[in-house]
């Protein structure tokens, strides 16, 4: 086994969790794993199939009920431990992840490591909170309820943020008493296989199951198993809507977080430079755009158009883009050829509709180290339509595109002409325009004057076509994964 700080660049053979084992697939098969820093093979994965899937589904149904049964303190301690334990190895799990999904290691991986360790204490805490409710009737009657886990929780997670979604699947399912078969994402496996190898050192075998293989083999015989009882999935709109099919054929439970189209409101009072700021913020610029809550449509009021995208263009010149491991990198590269084509093909498909602007970026270099890796510089498309396919598509990569607006209603009308729901951001002095149009927006969540990421604590997740539940939060653990079960007693016998 390589370690990523003995050889930086080789990752080696990385099996898969199932049954407190670490085991390669039943067929023997694997998957290579490219870093899109310079497209070179960096280790392998096992491509799981139906039978290994049975296989972790099966352990994770025989450890269920001993850790169903256990004091949900107990349970909450040991993701305090699993935290505890992953604090020295933060750097290394986060180098990681950039040399496997290319998101810059200072901007970006980082951060993303340090909120699995939040998360993880996070939801230690909350472990004791599965608490039922009774409702008052009569003197001889006690009619109480109970939550309880759904049973075995099938997750899947894309590459994106593998290591904040995996954390947000892991603690929440388990601390709430379910056991989990979670399939990491093809592009983005190494560094979740690193935090489950810490979780094992803590937890039972068979609670935490972690599976490697492409969506159509191991992904559908995951959400086919018949004894799965709960589907939670993080992903694209596309296979969100072939999960929700799967589950519909068994009536199992689905949390679907998915794709966006973000709208970024500018008000005539917010020509200034920390708006600027935010919405290069807000628009995920430093994971190359791909966020799902990507700010992707930049709404300028018109009397401020030309100088704020002018000051934004400015600013965006001076992101250095480059190797995602390197310190001085402000973002990295784009996870993976398939993807990077996919960009490549919006920008095309942008630049040749009729009287658009270019002010920056464009296709990527054909030569020079940037053409070494899977990069791209941030791009701005200017006098867009909002009809345009670059500004109704999810994009998923450093491509926004400026729109401008005459009144409120108009701007709130065209944000809101989305398949999409997931998030907003209002930028305005004016508290009441910002919260009016806070209110109007059909998304999920909505930021005003600031361009952050999700916190622990808030139920984020999507409107329309961006998703069914929450996560992040108390009541997202709850209503994903626990059900109420009344009891009702007559207290006259
Ligand atoms: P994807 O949907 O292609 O893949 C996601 C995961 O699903 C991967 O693990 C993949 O192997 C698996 N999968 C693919 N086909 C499957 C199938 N038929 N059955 C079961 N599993 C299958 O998405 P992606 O390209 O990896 O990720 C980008 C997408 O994820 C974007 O649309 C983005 O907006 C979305 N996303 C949403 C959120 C959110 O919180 N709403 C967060 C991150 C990413």
């Amino acid at each position: 086994m390589h370690d990523v700080r003995e050889s930086r660049y080789h990752v080696g053979d990385q099996p898969m969790l199932i049954a407190g084992d670490w085991t390669i697939a039943a067929e023997g098969e694997w998957i290579d794993v490219e870093s899109p820093r310079d497209k070179s093979v960096i280790g392998r994965i096992p491509r799981g199939r139906t039978e290994d899937v049975e296989r972790a589904v099966a352990a994770a149904r025989r450890a269920h009920p001993a850790w169903r049964d256990l004091r949900p303190r107990v349970r909450g301690d040991l993701f305090r431990r699993i935290a505890d334990a992953l604090e020295p190895e933060q750097e290394r799990i986060a180098q990681l992840l950039s040399l496997e999904n290319g998101n810059a290691l200072r901007t970006q991986s980082r951060g993303e490591m340090q909120f699995v360790v939040d998360c993880f204490r996070y939801f230690s805490g909350l472990a004791s909170e599965a608490k039922g409710e009774s409702i008052p009737l009569n003197a001889s009657v006690l009619d109480y309820s109970r939550r309880e886990p759904l049973g075995i929780v099938g997750a899947i997670i894309p590459w994106n943020a593998p290591l904040m979604l995996a954390a947000l699947k892991i603690a929440p399912a388990l601390v709430t008493g379910n056991t989990l078969v979670l399939k990491v994402a093809e592009d983005a496996p190494f560094a979740v296989l690193a935090v489950a190898r810490i979780c094992q050192q803590f937890l039972p075998a068979g609670v935490l199951n972690v599976i490697s293989g492409y969506g159509t083999e191991a992904g559908e015989a995951l959400t086919s198993h018949p004894d799965i009882t709960k589907l939670s999935f993080t992903g694209s709109t596309t296979v969100g809507r072939r999960v929700m099919e799967k589950g519909s054929e068994r009536i199992v439970p689905v949390s679907l977080e998915l794709g966006g189209k973000s709208p970024q409101i500018v008000f005539p009072d917010a020509d200034e430079d920390w708006v600027i700021d935010g919405t290069i913020a807000g628009m995920r610029f430093f994971r190359q755009g791909q966020s799902c809550t990507a700010g992707s449509r930049l709404f300028l009021h018109e009397s401020v158009y030309e100088s704020f995208l002018g000051k934004l263009v400015d600013k965006l010149a001076t992101l250095r883009v480059g190797d995602p491991l390197d310190e001085s990198s402000d973002m990295g590269a784009i996870v993976n050829r398939k993807q990077f084509e996919r960009v490549c093909d919006f920008v095309s498909d942008g630049m040749g509709q009729p009287g658009v602007q270019v002010p920056l970026g464009g296709l990527p270099p054909t030569e020079g180290p940037l053409s070494h890796g899977y990069y791209l510089q941030p791009t701005v498309f200017a006098g867009v339509n909002n009809d345009w396919r670059i500004a109704s598509e999810e994009i998923f990569g450093p491509v926004l595109c400026a729109i401008p607006w005459k009144d409120e209603q108009e701007v709130v009308r065209m944000a809101n002409d989305s398949a999409y729901g997931l998030a907003g951001f209002v930028w305005t002095h004016d508290l009441g325009a910002g919260l009016r149009t806070a209110h109007a927006l059909e998304a999920g969540w909505v930021q005003v004057n600031q361009g952050g990421g999700q916190v622990l604590g808030q139920s984020y997740g999507g409107f329309k076509q961006s998703g069914i539940g929450r996560e992040f939060s108390l009541e997202g653990m709850l209503d994903s994964y626990t059900q109420r079960k009344h009891v009702s007693v007559s207290l006259e016998r």
